[in-house]
């Protein structure tokens, strides 16, 4: 690989890396050729297992690509804000629990291991939509929000409930259309 002039004694794969350790529990890895972000996990973790508290440092009215979303008018920065290098997956390891405010762990993580959330299980609508190469079996393809998925598929993933009242609202216009 071209990277291997830079690589010393340490794993080929973590040489490419510029990595930080930014709590007990993770580090943020950046790409020295892209200079994209992602946190990893430096402990391993279980399903149910809650990884970070996190709490509102600055509430926006519209979303950006930092923001989660926890109702209609309130898009959250948040602290610690080392979760905001947390990327897209359309098969994600962690999830925002907007309600009570953590982090848990969806599957399995082992050290190392890089976590991803589902934006739609958090947005609505988003403000930088884009086309995901996650390349995982569950690739929805492009990333809008929840509004522009089918219930059906956001049922298969853990979602917020402030999302679920949305999904389910559609539910009943759609409902009430076909009555019509
Ligand atoms: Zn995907």
């Amino acid at each position: 690989m071209k990277n291997q002039i830079f690589s010393t004694n340490e794993e080929l794969t973590t040489a490419q890396h510029k990595i930080t350790k930014v709590s007990s529990f993770a580090e943020v890895w950046e790409c020295p050729l892209t200079g994209e972000k992602s946190l990893h996990a430096t402990v391993n973790f279980i399903p149910g297992d809650i990884i970070s508290n996190f709490r509102p440092k600055e509430i926006l009215t519209d979303p950006n690509y930092l923001t989660v979303q926890f109702n209609e008018e309130e898009h959250i920065m948040f602290t610690p804000e080392f979760l905001h290098y947390i990327n897209h997956s359309c098969d994600p390891n962690v999830f925002f629990d907007t309600t009570k405010r953590v982090l848990r762990c969806l599957r399995k993580i082992d050290v190392g291991e890089e976590m991803t959330f589902f934006y739609p299980s958090t947005e609505w609508s988003m403000a930088q939509e884009f086309d995901c190469d996650c390349g995982t079996e569950r690739c929805v393809g492009r990333i809008q929000g929840a509004a522009h998925l089918p219930p059906a598929i956001l049922q298969t993933y853990q979602i917020s409930d402030y999302i679920k009242q949305l999904v389910f609202e559609e539910v009943d216009d759609t409902n009430l259309m076909v009555d019509k």
